[in-house]
């Protein structure tokens, strides 16, 4: 954690510290989020950090929150949930109503990720908002549990930059990916030195813990889902049929790709 790191005009890590900047963990409830509140914890005075978890409701995994909570509180941090002012299912039937044509998906997408700027981004960011305020801090910054092996477009990302759109006069706020350089091995790595566990979703064979059903999840991921809240797959099933647009980027219908993997799982693989 080099300040030689950073582009110039950003401060080190330290020099934030040193000023008394206030350091946010969004956490998920996922791996990622976990390691990176171990690696936090290494670097970052307990009195500066904060944890917040953006609520997903049904749609998320269950224990999610409360692992995030756990481990916050065994941590002796400040814990916060977000919540949005809609749930997901609103945003899609909204979406379908007043859609412009039928071209225009009711879901969204990975080029229009309203889903994580509204439910998750936004919610987050008007919590801590109102904490900063209330705490006297005028700087911010926000830690993700974004790493480079996830994919080339987060390869790219530079490991602590300027959040623009918080930054306000009299309030700076940055953005940091703390693990930016672990790969998944090391993620748990991480997390087993720790003396904790990672969410039971990952020894029930997911790959990541997201949304139960993302747009953007791995086959084998989505079966995991069905095969854990039925209850949920039959709703996005539902949504998909009666709407006739499909959640997943890919197009393929939610049914299509649990079925796919189902025999990927029942093959020992992931997809
Ligand atoms: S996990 Fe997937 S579906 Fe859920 S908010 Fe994130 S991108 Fe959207």
């Amino acid at each position: 954690m080099s300040a030689t790191n950073f582009p110039t005009g950003v401060p080190s890590v330290e020099d934030l510290v040193a000023g008394g900047a206030l350091f946010v963990a969004n956490h998920s409830g996922g791996k990622d989020s976990q390691a990176m509140l171990i690696r936090l914890l290494d670097v970052i005075p307990r009195a500066q950090l904060l944890v917040v978890h953006a609520s997903l409701g049904e749609a998320e995994w269950e224990g999610a929150l409360e692992l995030a909570q756990g481990q916050s509180e065994a941590a002796g941090i400040p814990f916060l949930v977000a919540h949005a002012v809609k749930t997901l299912f609103e945003m899609v039937e909204r979406r379908f109503k007043v859609r412009p044509g039928p071209n225009s998906s009711c879901w969204p997408s990975a080029s229009n990720r309203q889903c994580t700027s509204d439910l998750k981004r936004d919610p987050i960011q008007r919590e801590v908002r109102r904490y900063a305020k209330a705490h006297g801090y005028t700087s911010i910054v926000t830690c993700l549990g974004i790493r480079a092996q996830e994919s080339p477009g987060r390869a790219k990302r530079t490991p602590l930059s300027v959040n623009k759109r918080g930054s306000i006069a009299g309030r700076s706020w940055f953005e940091w990916l703390p693990i930016h350089d672990l790969c998944t091995a090391e993620v748990f790595l991480t997390i087993e030195r720790a003396g904790q566990t990672p969410h039971w979703a990952y020894a029930a064979g997911n790959q990541r813990l997201s949304c139960v059903f993302c747009i953007m999840g791995c086959a084998s991921d989505l079966a995991n889902g069905a095969k854990h809240r039925p209850e949920l797959f039959a709703k996005y099933v539902e949504i998909e049929q009666r709407t006739g647009y499909t959640m997943h980027q890919s197009r393929r219908s939610l049914t299509e790709l649990v079925a796919k993997g189902n025999a990927v799982l029942t093959s020992g693989g992931a997809a």
